[in-house]
């Protein structure tokens, strides 16, 4: 929605195809609604692979990884294990922290724009962690981090108590925390409807629902039509933004681009009095919290089961029990329950612009930050295809890195 937002405000004539009824059903229904623009480690990095081997026999671990002969699960896997390195790591955290602060500034420039609201909190996000060990690890990455531009504030017990009192009843221990005020939180369902509202009553921009894509039709290099169930569409440029789905009609144009859905849980609950305003981050259990107006959000867990979205209770009961031990004050009685799949790529950072495709561009694998990263990478893309210079380097971002 944000590629078709600023392709449109540039003047040029947008067609969203989407085969859901509405837009944001997808990945972007019921996130955990972060702009966490500073929260730049990739998940592969030095420490992620002794947890991925003990979380591998716990159900309820925030990562669940299974042996698969799905050979495209296995070859990411392997790109996902080389990227496991200090180097790599260190160089995906740049590349991520750069279009994260370039993000910030263009979701600012959206709002002033359009004027949208979507319970948006500029409250920052504060990490909480239950071990001193959890956070003197989290401390290196945030000095190094700092070294390129984005300051977190290292706080005790009492100051994470102080920046957000919410906190104060919670039942498991908190050692300490950091915060980093750059950050913010708002709900990317309501965002993107109201974006896409926006884009038609604006740019005339035409939103073809209930349009499932089959097929992408190439001719002498070049895409000729999108095939779609509501007939054949045809344009001069054409952008990869089917997240999770978008290698499956990549793959038949010799496009093998390493995107796996990585599926992930949420839940929401009415806020209560009190309810936490600053977005928390509980590193230990990989659980988000988020409050977005009268609700309250909490997501996380990462999971590898191909494209099933269905809801496993055993996934759900982890992000309730995080959710209530901080916060007992929390009532699950009307709590909604979701499911859906992160397209995520090996190294972290999206896949944004040119293919050897000479009028298909991406607009895709935005992960675990897609909502986060979306406004900068939607600008980038817009001027690749306007061939103009970008504003930040698109180094670590393009596709030819595959
Ligand atoms: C549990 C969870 C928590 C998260 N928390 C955060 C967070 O706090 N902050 C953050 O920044 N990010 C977060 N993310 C990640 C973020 O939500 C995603 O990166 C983002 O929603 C991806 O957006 P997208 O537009 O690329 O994909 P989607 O929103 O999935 O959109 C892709 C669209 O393509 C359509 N489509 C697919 N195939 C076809 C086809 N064949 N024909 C027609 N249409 C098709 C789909 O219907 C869908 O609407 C989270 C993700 C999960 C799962």
């Amino acid at each position: 929605m944000t590629a078709a937002y600023v392709l449109g405000s540039r003047g040029h004539q947008v067609e969203v195809i989407e085969r859901e009824a509405a837009p944001a059903m997808q990945t972007s229904y019921a996130n955990g609604g972060q702009l966490s623009y500073t929260h730049a480690q990739p998940w592969a990095n030095p420490d992620a692979l002794p947890k991925v081997i003990k979380w591998m026999f716990q159900e309820d671990a925030p990562l669940v990884l299974k042996f698969s002969t799905d050979p495209h699960m296995i070859t990411w896997g392997l790109r996902f294990l080389l990227n496991c390195n200090t180097r790599r790591a260190n160089l995906s955290t740049k590349i991520m922290l750069r279009l994260g602060l370039y993000s910030r500034d263009k979701l600012a420039k959206i709002r002033e724009e359009t004027k949208l609201e979507y319970n948006h909190l500029s409250k920052g996000i504060l990490h909480i962690f239950g071990s001193q060990l959890g956070l003197d690890g989290a401390l290196k990455q945030a000095r190094f981090q700092e070294t390129l531009g984005a300051k977190e504030e290292l706080l005790t017990r009492e100051q994470c108590f102080a920046r957000e009192p919410a906190l104060k009843n919670a039942t498991k221990s908190i050692a300490g925390g950091l915060y980093s005020d750059l950050d913010e939180s708002g709900d990317l369902h309501v965002f993107t409807q109201k974006l896409a509202a926006y884009c038609i009553d604006n740019f005339g921009a035409r939103f073809t629902y209930n349009a499932n894509i089959t097929r992408l039709r190439i001719e002498g290099g070049r895409i000729v039509a999108v095939e779609t169930s509501q007939g054949d569409r045809t344009a001069d440029a054409y952008v990869m933004a089917m997240g999770s789905y978008s290698p499956l009609l990549l793959r038949p144009i010799g496009l093998n681009m390493p995107i796996y859905p990585m599926k992930g849980y949420s839940i929401t609950i009415p806020a209560w009095e009190g309810a936490p305003q600053v977005s928390i981050t509980d590193d230990e259990k990989k659980v988000v919290i988020s409050r977005l107006g009268d609700k309250v959000r909490a997501a996380g867990t990462a999971e590898f089961a191909r494209y099933n979205t269905d809801v496993r209770e055993v996934r759900i009961t982890p992000i309730v029990r995080c959710l209530s031990d901080l916060f007992p004050d929390a009532q699950f009685g009307n709590m909604s329950r979701w499911a859906c799949l992160r397209p995520q790529t090996p190294d972290g950072p999206p896949i944004i612009g040119r293919t050897k495709i000479e009028n298909l561009f991406m607009h895709t694998g935005h992960g675990t930050l897609g909502w986060t990263q979306s406004p900068g990478s939607a600008h980038l893309l817009a001027d690749i295809m306007e061939n103009r210079p970008t504003e930040i380097p698109l180094e670590g971002l393009e596709a030819s890195r595959y």
